[in-house]
């Protein structure tokens, strides 16, 4: 019997090191299918289309959502991004467990559309290291950085809604936990 792949959501603070974990993940399992979202914000340096994000104007966007292309959406600090459904409903299907990375609101839109979704949260070891992280990046203005701890704050009200919160202190030890989860999740959907 042909089995449907999992739904993997990964939340975190902005400057966790969601980033650098994702980037491990998907270096280490490249057999995890990572759906690229759509977002109207623009490229940081470095970033590419059809890579880190398709970037999408806010009228483009909008089309999206009328289109009802996305799975879910969300708008985040000044910008909007979505998970398209095609690419993810297709590798699901095909048996590949895929990989999103997103926020909050957008999370609990999937859980709820998707109840076997797994919802996993990365956390810094603490808020100061959440801070020197999101500065060290260098590339948000004061402004903009004390949006996204704004929004973490409000975000840790909400972790206990996620089935695993992972400390992300080192990370291949945090890559592994991830890895296992899944694991774990796919073996107990396999014997429902
Ligand atoms: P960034 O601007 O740092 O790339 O992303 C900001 C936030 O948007 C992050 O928390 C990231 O996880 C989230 N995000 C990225 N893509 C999506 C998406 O498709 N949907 C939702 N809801 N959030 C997303």
């Amino acid at each position: 019997m042909s089995k449907k792949g999992i739904l993997v959501v990964i939340s975190g603070f902005s400057g966790a090191g969601k980033g650098t974990v994702m980037k491990g993940l998907m270096e280490r399992y490249p057999d995890y299918a990572l759906s690229i979202s759509a977002t109207t914000r623009s490229p940081r340096k470095g970033e590419q289309e059809g890579i880190h994000y398709f970037f999408k104007t806010e009228p483009e966007f909008e089309q999206m959502i009328e289109n009802r292309e996305f799975i879910e959406y969300a708008r985040y600090v000044d910008h909007f991004y979505g998970t398209p459904k095609r690419y993810v409903e297709e590798q699901l299907e095909t048996g590949k467990d895929v990989i999103l990375e997103i926020e909050l609101q957008g999370a609990l839109e999937v859980k709820r559309k998707h109840p076997e979704t797994l919802l996993l949260f990365v956390t810094p070891p603490d808020a100061k290291e959440l801070v020197k992280r999101l500065k060290g990046r260098g590339t948000e203005s004061d402004e903009q950085i004390r949006h996204r701890l704004a929004r973490a704050v409000e975000e840790s009200k909400c972790m206990e809604q996620y089935d695993y919160i992972v400390v992300n202190d080192d990370i291949d030890t945090c890559v592994t936990h991830i890895h296992e989860m899944i694991q774990v999740q796919h073996d107990a959907s396999i014997h429902q």
